[in-house]
């Protein structure tokens, strides 16, 4: 089964979205597949509070229904969907949907976002929303005065642990080696802050709390004659071990860095394919944030729209 559309998007978080409003009013009849999680990552999320324009703050999953309905208010097709395969050779490009229905797309807009990692405890779904965060600058700001903990060792963790520190009395960062992994000046600002306690070569084992999260119990040093369990007592714990893009199944044909973000021309949504387009995280190592993401979905819907009207299409 085929059907052509002139404009195709995947993914429906706030990129996706945001094209999908921007290519319905240009009267490109977007069609937007939602993927696995309809919604994407602020489906996870308790309050937004620096979205522009919601002075009182919005939750993520209504903040992601607003976008949805505005979007389909111009008339975007919003499926229920999650590819499957691509074929990006050659335009039209062609596009699986759930291993059986295939979209021939004049453009194509990639806005699959990126899936946080997480250590696979448990205890990670139970506190999901309720003390356990992969984003600080989302969810820092309910834990003003109170204590953190912060996994990992990168660029990312010391960075959310500086923020962190700016906002919490008390900041925990737990690294599983005795050595972190981020940048020389990012690893001085960590140390230098008096509000950071470095606890190296600790892993989390579980977490406590009645309801929410109150602490956490770890291990120094697992596995060697002076093995300890440690346990501290926070009020959120924020996972900072990296992040995956969800591109692999463009991979094919679309350019990424080594980790496996799409590459764009810088201050474009443009891949190595003309046509074809990526916005929001998928595109992003660096900002990650909702508005960052909606803004580069609307650049991306401009794109095809100029795109289309170049070839007359
Ligand atoms: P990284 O892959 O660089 O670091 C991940 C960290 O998490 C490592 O310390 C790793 O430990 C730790 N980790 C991974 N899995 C586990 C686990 N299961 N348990 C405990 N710890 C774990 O990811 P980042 O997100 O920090 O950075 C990604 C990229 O983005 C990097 O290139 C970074 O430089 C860049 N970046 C740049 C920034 C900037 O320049 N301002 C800000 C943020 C990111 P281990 O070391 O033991 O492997």
């Amino acid at each position: 089964m085929t059907e052509k559309v002139r404009c195709l998007i995947i993914g429906s978080g706030p990129a996706g979205y945001t094209a999908a409003i921007y290519a319905s009013r240009a009267n490109l009849s977007p069609v937007l597949y939602e993927g696995m999680q309809p919604g994407g990552q602020l489906t996870t999320t308790n309050e937004v509070e620096n979205f522009p324009g919601y002075p009182e703050g919005i939750t993520g999953p209504e903040l992601m229904e607003d976008l949805k309905k505005q979007s389909q208010r111009f008339g975007a097709d919003i499926r229920f969907g999650y590819v499957t395969a691509t074929d990006l050779s050659v335009a039209p490009y062609k596009v699986t949907i759930d291993g059986e229905k295939t979209i021939e797309a004049d453009t194509l807009i990639i806005s699959t976002g990126a899936t946080a990692k997480y250590l696979g405890l448990a205890d990670e779904n139970k506190y999901a929303g309720s003390g356990v965060s992969a984003c600080a600058t989302c969810d820092g700001f309910f834990y003003r005065k109170r204590k953190v903990a912060v996994v990992g060792g990168g660029d990312t963790a010391c960075e959310e642990a500086t923020y962190l520190a700016g906002l919490a009395d008390k900041v925990f960062l737990i690294v599983r080696k005795p050595f972190l992994r981020a940048s020389k000046i990012m690893q001085e600002r960590v140390l230098a802050n008096p509000k950071i306690e470095v606890l190296f070569e600790h892993e989390t084992l579980g977490l406590t709390g009645e309801m929410v999260v109150q602490g956490a119990n770890l291990v120094k040093r697992r596995g060697e004659a002076d093995e300890t369990q440690v346990h501290i007592e926070i009020d959120g714990f924020f996972l900072a071990i990296g992040h995956k893009p969800n591109s692999d199944v463009f991979k094919p044909w679309i350019e990424t860095d080594e980790v496996g973000y799409i590459k764009t021309i810088p201050g474009t949504p443009r891949t190595n394919i003309p046509g074809v387009f990526a916005s929001g995280d998928v595109a992003d190592p660096h900002y990650r944030q909702a508005i960052t993401a909606a803004g580069s979905g609307c650049q991306a819907a401009i794109e095809a729209e100029r795109y289309l009207s170049e070839k007359g299409i």
